[in-house]
């Protein structure tokens, strides 16, 4: 394929404005619009003028041409953008106004003349799903009713019964049409409003689908949500929403997350955090204390002297990502509770150890000079 430069193709150079390139598309389009320029290789000229100007006009495209050329547009190239679906009715009528909707008439663009029965995509459809904590951090399977637009059984996708080739526009899916423009009346072509633009007629339409080809189903899912999604996560669903029309392909179903607070666990990102109620006694001389985490129950040890809100950290006892696969941690905070309700043994005790020195801890002495 040996392709013009789209910079030449318009006559501009490689840093010319997003202005300078619509007004020599402008100019040229004028000039070769097979309407009004009847010469040999017009037609030609004017489509690649529009190729030209549908990259360059768009921000990403030209990037993407400025980078790898041509070659950015190409199958398994950078890019998905597919020149048979250059529509110059949508350039020009955003140049001159929507006074161009005629210049379907043009052959050779592919896409717009088929009209109705070109390919389309499914619907994406997006759904909100409620998870307990549990269910978020170690997966579950879930019964998700969707209701997703499929191939009518009754017609089989056809929309009718009896198909006949249309009489309006004899099966074209276009019909004539007179058009005062800018360059004078032209005669150009639009999509038949008797098919709709599929060339066909049916002697009975589909009261199923009321012609539309496709109906609304409701269906249950059964969906395997994998361990250590969170608030926000989605999973996509592909090829599980709406049917695709004449040939499109699927679209997608996405869940969206949302995940109810746990009574004892709370979570950061993958890390867990568990505050965990200690006796002053057990801070203070240390002891070995039980507590749940995610895969069990397990043993803490809490050293002499803890002090309050200490945060021990257990690594890799967070929760499992569902996407990378790493593993975050647990960190148990400890809260020093002190005891309200006491029996007179309990405070004959404490006053016992109220007497000795308690204030030997270099906090204490250094508050005191906040006295001063
Ligand atoms: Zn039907
Ligand atoms: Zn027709």
């Amino acid at each position: 394929m040996n392709k013009k430069d789209y910079y030449e193709t318009l006559g501009v150079s490689k840093n010319a404005t997003d202005e300078e390139i619509k007004r020599a598309f402008r100019v040229l389009a004028k000039k070769y619009h097979p309407d009004v320029n009847k010469e040999p290789g017009a037609a030609e000229k004017f489509k690649e003028i529009g190729e030209a100007y549908q990259v360059l006009s768009d921000k990403n495209k030209r990037a993407q041409y400025d980078q790898y050329g041509h070659a950015a547009f190409e199958n398994g190239g950078a890019s998905n953008f597919d020149m048979g679906d250059i529509d110059l009715d949508d350039i020009l009528s955003s140049i001159f106004g929507g006074g161009f909707s005629g210049f379907s008439s043009f052959s050779g663009f592919g896409g717009r003349e088929r009209g109705r029965s070109r390919a389309r995509r499914g619907d994406d459809l997006l759904m909100r799903i409620h998870l307990t904590f549990d269910e978020a951090v170690y997966g579950c399977k879930k019964d998700i009713k969707v209701s997703v637009n499929e191939e009518c059984d009754e017609c089989h996708g056809t929309g009718g019964f009896g198909e006949a080739t249309c009489s309006m526009c004899g099966g074209l899916g276009v019909v004539r049409d007179e058009q005062r423009t800018l360059f004078g009346i032209m005669q150009t072509q639009k999509t038949c409003p008797n098919c709709r633009g599929t060339g066909k007629t049916f002697k009975e339409i589909c009261s199923a689908c009321r012609g539309e080809g496709r109906v609304k189903k409701n269906k249950t899912l059964t969906v395997t949500i994998p361990a250590g999604v969170d608030n926000g996560s989605q999973l996509r669903l592909s090829g599980k929403g709406g049917a695709g029309i004449n040939g499109g392909e699927n679209g997608d179903i996405y869940l969206e997350f949302s995940v109810s607070d746990h009574k004892y666990f709370e979570r950061q990102d993958d890390d867990i955090y568990l505050e965990v109620p200690v006796t002053i006694t057990d801070a203070i001389l240390g002891c070995k204390k039980e507590i749940p985490t995610l895969d069990g129950n397990g043993y803490i040890e809490i050293k002499p002297g803890t002090q309050n809100y200490t945060k021990l950290k257990l690594k890799g006892k967070g929760i499992k990502n569902a996407s990378n696969k790493t593993t975050g941690d647990m960190y148990v905070v400890i809260n020093v509770i002190i005891p309200t309700k006491l029996s007179r043994k309990q405070k004959e005790l404490l006053s016992e150890l109220a007497d000795t020195d308690l204030e030997s801890e270099p906090e204490f002495r250094d508050f005191e000079k906040a006295l001063k």
